[in-house]
Protein backbone atom coordinates (compact mmCIF):
# COMPACT_ATOMS: atom_id res chain seq x y z
CA UNK A 1 0.00 0.00 0.00
CA UNK A 2 1.55 3.76 -0.79
CA UNK A 3 1.89 6.08 1.50
CA UNK A 4 -1.04 7.87 0.26
CA UNK A 5 -3.57 5.30 0.86
CA UNK A 6 -2.21 4.52 4.12
CA UNK A 7 -2.68 8.38 5.24
CA UNK A 8 -6.01 8.14 3.69
CA UNK A 9 -6.72 4.64 6.02
CA UNK A 10 -5.53 6.42 8.81
CA UNK A 11 -7.96 10.11 8.25
CA UNK A 12 -10.93 7.45 7.35
CA UNK A 13 -10.03 5.69 11.20
CA UNK A 14 -9.05 8.65 13.08
CA UNK A 15 -12.45 9.86 11.72
CA UNK A 16 -13.91 6.36 12.30
CA UNK A 17 -12.52 5.20 15.30
CA UNK A 18 -12.72 7.90 17.79
CA UNK A 19 -10.74 8.01 20.61
CA UNK A 20 -10.45 7.32 23.85
CA UNK A 21 -8.66 9.48 26.50
CA UNK A 22 -7.86 8.76 30.04
CA UNK A 23 -7.08 11.34 32.92
CA UNK A 24 -5.72 12.12 36.16
CA UNK A 25 -7.04 14.50 38.32
CA UNK A 26 -6.15 16.57 40.97
CA UNK A 27 -7.98 17.44 44.36
CA UNK A 28 -5.59 21.12 44.58
CA UNK A 29 -7.93 21.91 41.04
CA UNK A 30 -10.98 20.32 42.03
CA UNK A 31 -13.35 23.03 43.50
CA UNK A 32 -16.08 22.73 45.79
CA UNK A 33 -18.93 23.49 43.28
CA UNK A 34 -17.70 21.51 40.66
CA UNK A 35 -18.71 18.36 42.64
CA UNK A 36 -22.01 19.66 44.23
CA UNK A 37 -23.89 17.73 41.26
CA UNK A 38 -22.31 14.75 42.57
CA UNK A 39 -22.80 12.60 46.16
CA UNK A 40 -20.12 11.94 46.97
CA UNK A 41 -21.04 9.83 49.99
CA UNK A 42 -22.11 7.42 46.65
CA UNK A 43 -19.22 7.50 44.86
CA UNK A 44 -18.33 4.25 43.24
CA UNK A 45 -15.06 3.19 44.32
CA UNK A 46 -12.35 0.80 42.33
CA UNK A 47 -9.87 -0.42 44.39
CA UNK A 48 -7.39 -2.49 42.51
CA UNK A 49 -4.18 -4.93 42.53
CA UNK A 50 -2.80 -5.91 39.52
CA UNK A 51 0.29 -7.94 38.92
CA UNK A 52 1.96 -8.98 35.51
CA UNK A 53 2.84 -12.82 35.60
CA UNK A 54 6.68 -13.17 35.89
CA UNK A 55 7.09 -15.48 33.17
CA UNK A 56 4.84 -14.18 30.88
CA UNK A 57 3.53 -10.26 31.14
CA UNK A 58 1.18 -10.87 29.16
CA UNK A 59 -0.97 -12.69 31.45
CA UNK A 60 -2.18 -10.74 34.91
CA UNK A 61 -3.94 -11.35 38.19
CA UNK A 62 -6.23 -8.96 39.85
CA UNK A 63 -7.81 -8.35 42.92
CA UNK A 64 -10.61 -5.95 42.78
CA UNK A 65 -12.50 -4.12 45.68
CA UNK A 66 -15.67 -2.00 43.91
CA UNK A 67 -18.00 -0.36 46.50
CA UNK A 68 -21.29 0.50 44.96
CA UNK A 69 -24.18 2.22 46.32
CA UNK A 70 -27.97 1.46 44.91
CA UNK A 71 -28.88 4.87 44.04
CA UNK A 72 -31.65 3.35 41.97
CA UNK A 73 -35.31 3.71 43.34
CA UNK A 74 -35.58 -0.44 43.46
CA UNK A 75 -33.98 -2.93 45.58
CA UNK A 76 -31.72 -4.66 43.59
CA UNK A 77 -30.80 -8.50 43.91
CA UNK A 78 -27.98 -8.81 40.78
CA UNK A 79 -25.29 -6.45 39.82
CA UNK A 80 -23.18 -6.44 36.57
CA UNK A 81 -20.20 -6.22 35.31
CA UNK A 82 -18.74 -5.59 31.75
CA UNK A 83 -16.35 -8.31 31.15
CA UNK A 84 -14.31 -6.53 28.02
CA UNK A 85 -11.02 -8.80 27.65
CA UNK A 86 -13.64 -11.67 26.88
CA UNK A 87 -14.45 -10.12 23.49
CA UNK A 88 -10.91 -10.90 22.60
CA UNK A 89 -11.53 -14.62 22.87
CA UNK A 90 -12.87 -15.49 19.65
CA UNK A 91 -11.36 -13.40 16.45
CA UNK A 92 -14.26 -13.43 14.58
CA UNK A 93 -16.62 -11.16 16.18
CA UNK A 94 -13.92 -9.35 18.21
CA UNK A 95 -13.01 -5.87 18.13
CA UNK A 96 -10.26 -5.20 16.03
CA UNK A 97 -9.45 -2.51 13.71
CA UNK A 98 -8.28 -3.60 9.85
CA UNK A 99 -8.66 -7.00 11.25
CA UNK A 100 -8.88 -8.26 7.70
CA UNK A 101 -5.77 -6.44 7.11
CA UNK A 102 -3.23 -6.76 9.89
CA UNK A 103 -4.67 -9.96 12.00
CA UNK A 104 -3.19 -13.65 10.94
CA UNK A 105 -6.20 -15.98 12.16
CA UNK A 106 -2.96 -18.54 11.94
CA UNK A 107 -1.59 -16.41 14.84
CA UNK A 108 -3.56 -14.87 16.88
CA UNK A 109 -3.38 -15.03 20.30
CA UNK A 110 -6.56 -14.45 21.91
CA UNK A 111 -7.55 -12.09 24.88
CA UNK A 112 -9.41 -13.33 28.16
CA UNK A 113 -10.62 -12.63 31.26
CA UNK A 114 -11.26 -15.42 33.67
CA UNK A 115 -13.43 -14.38 37.30
CA UNK A 116 -11.93 -16.73 39.77
CA UNK A 117 -13.94 -15.59 43.12
CA UNK A 118 -16.65 -13.44 43.66
CA UNK A 119 -16.89 -12.40 46.98
CA UNK A 120 -18.33 -9.71 49.90
CA UNK A 121 -17.67 -9.21 53.65
CA UNK A 122 -13.99 -8.03 52.70
CA UNK A 123 -13.91 -12.56 50.98
CA UNK A 124 -15.45 -13.60 53.76
CA UNK A 125 -18.50 -14.51 52.06
CA UNK A 126 -18.88 -16.29 48.57
CA UNK A 127 -21.57 -14.67 46.20
CA UNK A 128 -22.79 -16.82 43.51
CA UNK A 129 -22.39 -15.35 39.43
CA UNK A 130 -21.96 -16.36 36.08
CA UNK A 131 -20.72 -15.22 33.09
CA UNK A 132 -23.19 -14.50 30.31
CA UNK A 133 -23.69 -12.32 27.46
CA UNK A 134 -22.31 -12.15 24.06
CA UNK A 135 -18.93 -14.05 24.14
CA UNK A 136 -19.27 -13.90 28.14
CA UNK A 137 -18.66 -10.22 28.46
CA UNK A 138 -21.12 -9.82 31.31
CA UNK A 139 -20.47 -11.22 34.75
CA UNK A 140 -23.71 -11.25 37.10
CA UNK A 141 -23.38 -11.62 40.63
CA UNK A 142 -25.86 -12.74 42.40
CA UNK A 143 -26.34 -10.97 45.65
CA UNK A 144 -27.18 -13.37 49.06
CA UNK A 145 -29.12 -10.15 50.75
CA UNK A 146 -30.71 -7.63 48.20
CA UNK A 147 -29.12 -4.60 47.70
CA UNK A 148 -31.84 -2.08 49.03
CA UNK A 149 -32.24 1.54 47.72
CA UNK A 150 -29.49 4.07 49.08
CA UNK A 151 -27.36 0.58 50.89
CA UNK A 152 -23.49 0.77 50.03
CA UNK A 153 -21.94 -3.06 49.51
CA UNK A 154 -18.26 -4.30 48.73
CA UNK A 155 -17.93 -6.74 46.47
CA UNK A 156 -14.50 -8.07 45.80
CA UNK A 157 -13.52 -9.96 42.26
CA UNK A 158 -10.32 -12.12 41.39
CA UNK A 159 -9.38 -12.96 38.06
CA UNK A 160 -6.74 -14.17 35.78
CA UNK A 161 -6.69 -12.23 32.32
CA UNK A 162 -4.49 -11.95 28.96
CA UNK A 163 -3.69 -9.40 26.71
CA UNK A 164 -4.19 -11.28 22.67
CA UNK A 165 -1.88 -9.80 20.66
CA UNK A 166 -3.29 -6.93 18.52
CA UNK A 167 -2.56 -3.60 18.45
CA UNK A 168 -5.70 -2.56 19.75
CA UNK A 169 -7.17 -1.02 23.09
CA UNK A 170 -6.96 -4.14 25.00
CA UNK A 171 -3.51 -5.65 23.36
CA UNK A 172 0.28 -5.56 22.67
CA UNK A 173 2.49 -5.06 19.59
CA UNK A 174 6.16 -5.62 19.77
CA UNK A 175 7.01 -2.79 22.28
CA UNK A 176 4.10 -1.83 24.10
CA UNK A 177 0.89 -3.30 25.96
CA UNK A 178 -2.17 -1.40 26.08
CA UNK A 179 -4.39 -1.90 29.03
CA UNK A 180 -7.94 -0.43 27.90
CA UNK A 181 -11.26 -2.48 29.32
CA UNK A 182 -9.13 -4.17 30.73
CA UNK A 183 -10.68 -4.97 34.32
CA UNK A 184 -14.44 -6.08 35.44
CA UNK A 185 -16.38 -2.14 35.28
CA UNK A 186 -19.82 -2.05 36.52
CA UNK A 187 -22.76 -1.77 33.98
CA UNK A 188 -24.70 1.14 34.52
CA UNK A 189 -27.84 0.69 36.06
CA UNK A 190 -30.36 3.80 34.64
CA UNK A 191 -33.73 4.46 34.04
CA UNK A 192 -34.15 2.06 31.18
CA UNK A 193 -32.40 -0.82 34.09
CA UNK A 194 -28.95 -2.55 33.59
CA UNK A 195 -27.25 -1.46 30.53
CA UNK A 196 -25.83 -4.81 29.55
CA UNK A 197 -24.91 -4.34 25.96
CA UNK A 198 -21.69 -6.25 23.95
CA UNK A 199 -18.23 -4.78 22.92
CA UNK A 200 -19.46 -4.12 20.10
CA UNK A 201 -16.75 -3.66 17.48
CA UNK A 202 -17.70 -0.49 15.57
CA UNK A 203 -17.51 2.76 17.58
CA UNK A 204 -15.98 3.17 21.32
CA UNK A 205 -19.07 1.43 22.66
CA UNK A 206 -18.65 2.03 26.33
CA UNK A 207 -20.76 3.64 28.85
CA UNK A 208 -20.11 4.17 31.95
CA UNK A 209 -20.03 5.97 35.24
CA UNK A 210 -17.88 8.57 37.50
CA UNK A 211 -16.03 6.88 39.86
CA UNK A 212 -12.51 7.09 42.13
CA UNK A 213 -9.95 4.93 41.73
CA UNK A 214 -6.58 3.56 43.61
CA UNK A 215 -4.86 1.01 41.22
CA UNK A 216 -1.35 -0.87 42.57
CA UNK A 217 0.12 -2.15 39.26
CA UNK A 218 3.20 -4.66 39.38
CA UNK A 219 5.40 -4.84 37.08
CA UNK A 220 9.00 -6.18 36.10
CA UNK A 221 11.18 -3.04 37.50
CA UNK A 222 12.21 -1.90 34.09
CA UNK A 223 8.54 -1.21 32.89
CA UNK A 224 7.12 2.44 32.25
CA UNK A 225 3.85 2.79 32.98
CA UNK A 226 1.50 5.68 31.61
CA UNK A 227 -1.95 5.73 32.77
CA UNK A 228 -5.34 7.76 33.66
CA UNK A 229 -5.03 9.27 37.04
CA UNK A 230 -1.85 10.34 39.16
CA UNK A 231 1.06 8.34 39.89
CA UNK A 232 1.33 8.84 43.47
CA UNK A 233 4.48 6.54 44.13
CA UNK A 234 6.81 4.40 42.54
CA UNK A 235 8.87 1.44 44.51
CA UNK A 236 11.08 -0.82 43.07
CA UNK A 237 11.11 -4.22 45.13
CA UNK A 238 13.90 -6.67 44.54
CA UNK A 239 12.85 -7.15 40.50
CA UNK A 240 9.31 -5.86 40.86
CA UNK A 241 8.02 -2.06 40.54
CA UNK A 242 4.75 -1.32 42.21
CA UNK A 243 3.24 1.87 40.53
CA UNK A 244 0.57 3.45 43.31
CA UNK A 245 -1.80 5.56 41.30
CA UNK A 246 -5.37 7.47 41.93
CA UNK A 247 -7.66 8.51 39.69
CA UNK A 248 -10.81 10.91 41.43
CA UNK A 249 -13.93 11.66 39.55
CA UNK A 250 -13.19 9.65 36.54
CA UNK A 251 -15.27 7.31 34.30
CA UNK A 252 -12.85 4.64 33.65
CA UNK A 253 -9.15 3.83 33.82
CA UNK A 254 -6.61 2.82 31.50
CA UNK A 255 -2.80 1.98 31.41
CA UNK A 256 0.01 1.74 28.75
CA UNK A 257 3.16 -0.29 30.11
CA UNK A 258 6.42 -0.59 27.85
CA UNK A 259 9.98 -1.15 29.31
CA UNK A 260 11.04 1.45 26.33
CA UNK A 261 8.92 4.65 27.24
CA UNK A 262 10.15 7.90 27.53
CA UNK A 263 8.51 11.07 29.44
CA UNK A 264 8.41 14.44 28.72
CA UNK A 265 6.43 17.18 30.65
CA UNK A 266 5.19 20.68 30.03
CA UNK A 267 2.64 23.20 31.57
CA UNK A 268 -0.65 23.92 30.40
CA UNK A 269 -2.33 26.38 32.68
CA UNK A 270 -2.91 24.48 35.89
CA UNK A 271 -2.26 20.79 34.23
CA UNK A 272 0.71 19.10 33.73
CA UNK A 273 0.62 17.52 30.56
CA UNK A 274 2.94 14.44 29.68
CA UNK A 275 3.84 12.61 26.80
CA UNK A 276 5.17 9.13 26.73
CA UNK A 277 6.88 8.25 23.77
CA UNK A 278 9.43 5.62 22.60
CA UNK A 279 11.75 6.86 20.18
CA UNK A 280 9.92 9.79 18.13
CA UNK A 281 11.74 12.61 16.38
CA UNK A 282 12.14 15.81 18.20
CA UNK A 283 10.39 17.69 15.60
CA UNK A 284 7.07 15.18 15.75
CA UNK A 285 7.30 15.13 19.55
CA UNK A 286 6.93 18.58 19.60
CA UNK A 287 4.27 18.48 17.16
CA UNK A 288 2.36 16.21 19.63
CA UNK A 289 3.34 18.44 23.24
CA UNK A 290 2.18 21.60 21.73
CA UNK A 291 -1.44 20.23 20.35
CA UNK A 292 -2.08 18.69 23.74
CA UNK A 293 -1.20 21.74 25.89
CA UNK A 294 -2.87 24.24 23.04
CA UNK A 295 -5.74 21.85 23.24
CA UNK A 296 -6.23 22.29 26.69
CA UNK A 297 -5.59 25.50 27.12
CA UNK A 298 -8.11 26.44 24.34
CA UNK A 299 -10.81 24.00 25.48
CA UNK A 300 -10.22 25.57 29.01
CA UNK A 301 -11.20 29.04 27.94
CA UNK A 302 -13.91 27.97 24.96
CA UNK A 303 -15.61 25.05 27.63
CA UNK A 304 -14.95 25.10 30.93
CA UNK A 305 -11.73 23.98 32.85
CA UNK A 306 -10.10 20.73 32.99
CA UNK A 307 -10.37 19.99 36.05
CA UNK A 308 -7.48 17.57 36.79
CA UNK A 309 -3.71 18.24 37.57
CA UNK A 310 -3.00 16.15 34.93
CA UNK A 311 -3.18 14.94 31.33
CA UNK A 312 -1.05 12.24 29.55
CA UNK A 313 -0.73 11.44 25.68
CA UNK A 314 0.98 8.08 25.36
CA UNK A 315 2.57 7.19 21.89
CA UNK A 316 1.09 3.70 21.75
CA UNK A 317 1.03 0.85 18.99
CA UNK A 318 -2.85 1.23 18.29
CA UNK A 319 -3.79 1.85 14.92
CA UNK A 320 -5.33 5.15 15.85
CA UNK A 321 -6.43 7.40 18.89
CA UNK A 322 -8.62 6.62 21.85
CA UNK A 323 -9.72 8.47 24.76
CA UNK A 324 -9.56 7.17 28.50
CA UNK A 325 -9.98 9.71 31.24
CA UNK A 326 -6.92 11.74 31.48
CA UNK A 327 -5.10 9.60 28.68
CA UNK A 328 -5.02 9.26 25.10
CA UNK A 329 -3.59 6.13 23.35
CA UNK A 330 -2.07 8.13 20.02
CA UNK A 331 -1.12 5.61 17.31
CA UNK A 332 2.44 5.79 16.66
CA UNK A 333 1.78 4.86 13.23
CA UNK A 334 1.21 9.19 12.86
CA UNK A 335 4.76 9.84 13.83
CA UNK A 336 6.06 7.46 10.67
CA UNK A 337 2.98 6.94 8.26
CA UNK A 338 1.34 10.67 8.58
CA UNK A 339 1.65 14.25 8.65
CA UNK A 340 1.68 16.83 11.19
CA UNK A 341 -1.15 18.54 10.45
CA UNK A 342 -2.76 14.39 10.87
CA UNK A 343 -1.02 14.00 14.40
CA UNK A 344 -2.31 17.48 15.43
CA UNK A 345 -5.80 16.62 14.68
CA UNK A 346 -5.79 13.83 16.32
CA UNK A 347 -4.29 14.86 19.08
CA UNK A 348 -6.92 17.85 19.38
CA UNK A 349 -9.54 15.22 18.65
CA UNK A 350 -8.71 12.93 21.27
CA UNK A 351 -8.04 15.98 24.05
CA UNK A 352 -11.53 17.46 23.12
CA UNK A 353 -13.16 14.10 24.33
CA UNK A 354 -11.67 14.73 27.86
CA UNK A 355 -14.37 17.00 27.78
CA UNK A 356 -17.41 15.47 25.62
CA UNK A 357 -16.48 11.43 26.86
CA UNK A 358 -14.81 11.81 30.15
CA UNK A 359 -16.06 14.81 32.30
CA UNK A 360 -19.31 14.82 30.71
CA UNK A 361 -20.07 11.24 29.62
CA UNK A 362 -23.03 9.70 27.95
CA UNK A 363 -24.13 6.09 26.43
CA UNK A 364 -21.90 5.66 23.66
CA UNK A 365 -23.83 2.24 22.23
CA UNK A 366 -27.24 4.43 22.15
CA UNK A 367 -26.08 7.85 21.35
CA UNK A 368 -22.82 7.59 20.06
CA UNK A 369 -23.16 10.95 17.91
CA UNK A 370 -22.97 13.01 21.28
CA UNK A 371 -19.45 12.78 22.00
CA UNK A 372 -18.36 11.82 18.26
CA UNK A 373 -19.68 15.37 17.07
CA UNK A 374 -18.46 17.33 19.50
CA UNK A 375 -15.03 16.05 19.60
CA UNK A 376 -14.52 16.47 15.90
CA UNK A 377 -16.24 19.77 15.71
CA UNK A 378 -13.65 21.27 18.94
CA UNK A 379 -11.10 20.69 15.87
CA UNK A 380 -12.37 23.57 14.08
CA UNK A 381 -13.32 25.26 17.05
CA UNK A 382 -9.40 24.93 17.81
CA UNK A 383 -8.03 25.95 14.90
CA UNK A 384 -10.23 28.72 14.50
CA UNK A 385 -8.83 29.75 17.87
CA UNK A 386 -4.87 28.95 16.70
CA UNK A 387 -4.70 29.82 13.89
CA UNK A 388 -8.04 32.50 13.13
CA UNK A 389 -11.13 32.27 10.98
CA UNK A 390 -9.68 31.17 7.88
CA UNK A 391 -7.63 28.04 8.76
CA UNK A 392 -10.91 27.11 10.39
CA UNK A 393 -13.44 27.69 7.61
CA UNK A 394 -10.44 25.62 5.07
CA UNK A 395 -10.43 23.08 7.59
CA UNK A 396 -14.08 22.54 7.87
CA UNK A 397 -14.29 22.66 4.12
CA UNK A 398 -11.71 19.66 3.87
CA UNK A 399 -12.27 17.52 6.60
CA UNK A 400 -16.19 17.90 7.41
CA UNK A 401 -18.51 19.10 4.38
CA UNK A 402 -16.41 17.75 1.42
CA UNK A 403 -15.56 14.70 3.94
CA UNK A 404 -19.77 14.48 3.55
CA UNK A 405 -19.99 14.77 0.20
CA UNK A 406 -16.98 12.17 -0.70
CA UNK A 407 -18.66 9.70 2.04
CA UNK A 408 -22.78 10.06 0.94
CA UNK A 409 -22.40 7.73 -1.64
CA UNK A 410 -22.06 5.29 1.10
CA UNK A 411 -24.94 5.97 2.53
CA UNK A 412 -28.33 4.27 2.11
CA UNK A 413 -31.55 5.55 2.46
CA UNK A 414 -31.36 5.80 6.50
CA UNK A 415 -29.34 8.81 7.14
CA UNK A 416 -30.26 8.75 11.00
CA UNK A 417 -27.16 10.58 13.28
CA UNK A 418 -28.87 9.42 16.17
CA UNK A 419 -29.11 5.63 16.30
CA UNK A 420 -27.64 2.71 18.37
CA UNK A 421 -24.58 1.28 17.02
CA UNK A 422 -26.49 -2.08 16.12
CA UNK A 423 -28.34 0.22 13.23
CA UNK A 424 -25.33 0.99 11.48
CA UNK A 425 -24.12 -0.86 8.74
CA UNK A 426 -20.89 -0.69 9.26
CA UNK A 427 -17.71 1.82 9.73
CA UNK A 428 -18.36 3.90 6.34
CA UNK A 429 -21.72 4.54 7.98
CA UNK A 430 -20.96 5.18 11.12
CA UNK A 431 -17.97 7.50 10.40
CA UNK A 432 -19.77 9.40 7.80
CA UNK A 433 -22.73 9.99 10.29
CA UNK A 434 -21.75 10.10 13.81
CA UNK A 435 -18.25 12.36 13.09
CA UNK A 436 -19.26 14.25 9.76
CA UNK A 437 -22.76 15.16 9.57
CA UNK A 438 -22.93 15.25 13.96
CA UNK A 439 -20.24 17.84 13.42
CA UNK A 440 -22.57 19.09 10.99
CA UNK A 441 -25.02 20.16 12.68
CA UNK A 442 -22.76 22.02 15.68
CA UNK A 443 -21.53 23.77 12.29
CA UNK A 444 -24.99 24.62 11.53
CA UNK A 445 -25.33 25.78 15.31
CA UNK A 446 -22.59 27.96 15.37
CA UNK A 447 -23.83 29.41 11.64
CA UNK A 448 -27.15 30.13 12.61
CA UNK A 449 -27.16 31.95 16.35
CA UNK A 450 -23.16 33.02 16.10
CA UNK A 451 -19.88 31.17 17.80
CA UNK A 452 -20.68 33.48 20.67
CA UNK A 453 -24.08 31.73 21.23
CA UNK A 454 -22.41 28.06 20.54
CA UNK A 455 -20.27 29.02 23.43
CA UNK A 456 -22.14 29.87 25.57
CA UNK A 457 -24.24 26.14 25.07
CA UNK A 458 -21.22 24.79 25.48
CA UNK A 459 -20.62 26.52 28.67
CA UNK A 460 -23.70 25.55 30.21
CA UNK A 461 -24.04 21.79 28.78
CA UNK A 462 -20.74 21.15 30.35
CA UNK A 463 -21.20 23.12 33.70
CA UNK A 464 -24.66 21.23 34.24
CA UNK A 465 -23.85 18.05 33.01
CA UNK A 466 -19.79 17.85 34.63
CA UNK A 467 -19.08 14.54 35.76
CA UNK A 468 -22.83 13.06 34.87
CA UNK A 469 -24.13 11.26 32.01
CA UNK A 470 -25.89 13.10 29.41
CA UNK A 471 -28.31 12.59 26.24
CA UNK A 472 -29.29 14.10 23.41
CA UNK A 473 -32.45 15.81 24.56
CA UNK A 474 -29.82 16.80 28.00
CA UNK A 475 -28.10 19.08 25.00
CA UNK A 476 -31.29 19.64 23.21
CA UNK A 477 -32.64 21.11 26.30
CA UNK A 478 -29.56 23.41 26.57
CA UNK A 479 -29.51 24.77 23.19
CA UNK A 480 -33.39 26.09 23.42
CA UNK A 481 -32.69 27.69 26.24
CA UNK A 482 -29.42 29.47 25.04
CA UNK A 483 -30.78 30.52 21.78
CA UNK A 484 -34.44 30.78 22.61
CA UNK A 485 -35.28 28.94 19.70
CA UNK A 486 -37.20 25.71 19.68
CA UNK A 487 -34.80 23.01 18.21
CA UNK A 488 -37.46 20.65 16.34
CA UNK A 489 -36.60 21.24 12.90
CA UNK A 490 -33.03 21.26 13.35
CA UNK A 491 -33.14 18.13 15.11
CA UNK A 492 -35.05 16.26 12.47
CA UNK A 493 -32.96 17.81 9.69
CA UNK A 494 -29.55 17.21 11.19
CA UNK A 495 -29.86 13.67 13.32
CA UNK A 496 -33.50 11.91 13.13
ZN1 LIG B 1 -13.62 10.47 18.86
Amino acid sequence: MNKKSLIIISVLFLIIIGCTRGEALGKEILKDEDLKSLNLEDMTEYRIDVELNKKNNKLYTGWQYTTFTNTSKETLEEIYFHLYPNAFKDLEDAPILMKGLFTDPMSYDKGYIDILEVSADDRNRDLQYSVTGKDDTILKVILDKPLEPNKRIELFLGYDAKLPNVKERFGYGLRTMNFGNWYPILCVYDEDSWNLEPYYELGDPFYSQTANYKVNIRTPKNMVVASSGSIVNENIVGDEKIYEIEGEYIRDFAWVASPDFKIRESKADNTLVKVYYLDEKNTTLKTAMDSAVDSIKTFNGLFGEYPYSQYTVVITEFPSGMEYPTLSFISNDYFSNGTKEILEQVIVHETAHQWWYSIIGSNQVKEAWLDEALATYSEVLYNREVYGEEKARDFYQENISNGFEYGKRYLGDDQTVNKHLSEFSGWDEYGILVYTKGAMFINQIDKSFGEEVLYRILKEYYKEYKYQNAKTEDFIRICEEVTGTNFNKLVDTWLN
